[in-house]
């Protein structure tokens, strides 16, 4: 028996399912996962010391790969001047400043320890500015965990929100209103059915949580107007996309300003952060400049910031984005051509580093076309490609990512390996 399996075996008798997060576990493409000892760049070592190149990136906050010297160096200092203060550190103030300076519709900005917490935040912030209850969301979009975020399976009906977990009342999610990804026509009509009651529209600008799904021409502009005539404020969840798809966000890709921002992953650069800002009319309500409470005992952390500026720093240089970019195309290209040499019928949906090898016929726009992929067929390749010293998300509705610290090397390491797994899931 390995290591990994092992220390799974004792992990499933003392936390639920072994893992601490869902999504860690290989429930859709079976086995036990296997348990990581280290990882450097874009290598992965697990407990039985077999190597792998990462593509999950711990879910999208290694832009840079694992343990960059720079990175580390800067957690080791901020670690050794202290842990937490509980009180304001100058760090706190570059980070905001850096965040503020990036992202363009950031006016202010609050930290807080993930994404859930962001956006968890933002709602609330959207319901006290607004004073208005209800929230809309797309079907198959993800923004942590909270109960009112939670509903999204279940209900094409955009007015009947069905809570997608137990646990989740459905007096908490009666207020959240479900439309599919891509479809402006479906807010437009749940904005006429209710002009006054919308706080917010939440969605990832471009969707990761369902696979990578780009957003269609023009459907962005649409749900700004559409905000802008009803009053409601726009909420992009971009703790994904933060960062990564463009230093400016998706926001600055697409040219579409929202209200407030949610951004986590990236920003933390591994260390757990998150944060929430935009409009300084809108983020002064929060306490203490306003009413809406919102706090954190560890909010700001001294070392996740540390960690975070040290990222956000090496992202800056010109030419860094084009790199991740140029990476990437060559990534897609191959698996184009070897999935084309298989005979293995997929689609890919790539923006920047983040792309999604869907196994199925049609062109993937939102929730309900990607669940028309082959999940069977995408988990034979998953296991052919983990065989072959490759590690994809273990699910075909997840982002893989390309971080900087993938070279040439890795990649066509990576393509090789493809054009036996694709062979493996035709
Ligand atoms: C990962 C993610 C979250 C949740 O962030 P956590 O740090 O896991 O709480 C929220 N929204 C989006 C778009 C995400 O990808």
């Amino acid at each position: 028996m390995s290591k990994s399996s092992k220390l799974f075996a004792e992990a499933c008798n003392l936390i639920p399912g072994g893992v601490n997060s869902p999504v860690r576990a290989w429930n859709a493409v079976g086995g036990d996962p296997f348990f990581v000892s280290r990882a450097k760049g874009c290598i992965l070592t697990d407990a039985d010391g077999k190597n792998y190149i990462d593509y999950v990136c711990s879910w999208g906050p290694l832009i840079l790969g694992h343990a960059h010297p720079v990175v580390v160096k800067a957690v080791q200092e901020a670690a050794s001047e202290g842990l937490t203060f509980g009180a304001p550190t100058e760090r706190e103030v570059q980070i905001a400043r850096f965040l503020v300076d990036a992202v363009p519709s950031l006016e202010k900005v609050r930290l807080v320890n993930s994404g859930t917490e962001a956006t968890l935040s933002a709602i609330r912030l959207a319901r006290g500015f607004t004073g208005r209850e209800k929230i809309v969301k797309m079907i198959g979009g993800y923004h942590g965990h909270h109960d009112a975020l939670l509903a999204s399976a279940g209900s094409g009906v955009a007015t009947l929100a069905i809570p997608s977990t137990p646990g989740v009342p459905e007096s908490v999610v009666k207020d959240t209103l479900l439309v599919p990804y891509n479809d402006a026509e479906a807010v437009a009509r749940v904005f006429a059915a209710a002009p006054e009651d919308v706080a917010c529209v939440i969605l990832e600008p471009v969707a990761g949580n369902m696979g990578v799904v780009p957003p269609s021409n023009g459907y962005l502009e649409t749900l700004r107007e559409l905000c802008d005539r009803y009053g409601a404020l726009l909420i992009f969840d971009e703790v994904m996309t933060g960062f990564r798809v463009h230093f400016s966000g998706a926001q600055a890709l697409y040219g579409v300003t929202p209200d407030l921002t949610t951004l986590g992953k990236i920003v933390g650069g591994g260390m757990p952060m998150g944060a929430y800002g935009g409009r300084a009319d809108v983020m002064s309500k929060i306490a203490p400049e306003g009413p809406v409470y919102q706090a954190g005992t560890l909010s700001g952390n001294p070392v996740a910031t540390a960690c975070g500026l040290a990222t956000l720093e090496m992202l800056k240089p010109d030419g860094f984005y084009a790199m991740l970019e140029e990476k990437s195309r060559v990534l897609e290209e191959g698996l184009r051509k070897e999935a084309a040499s298989a005979g293995a019928a997929i689609s890919i949906n790539r923006v920047g580093s983040m792309l999604t090898v869907f196994f199925g016929e049609g062109e993937v726009t939102d929730f309900a076309s990607a669940c028309e992929s082959d999940s069977e067929r995408f988990a034979a390749f998953w296991r052919a490609m983990l065989k072959e010293g490759v590690y994809l998300p273990p699910s075909q509705f997840e982002a893989w990512f390309v971080s900087a610290s993938h070279t040439n090397f890795e990649i066509e390491k990576t393509l090789r390996a493809a054009h036996n797994a694709f062979r493996a899931a035709v």
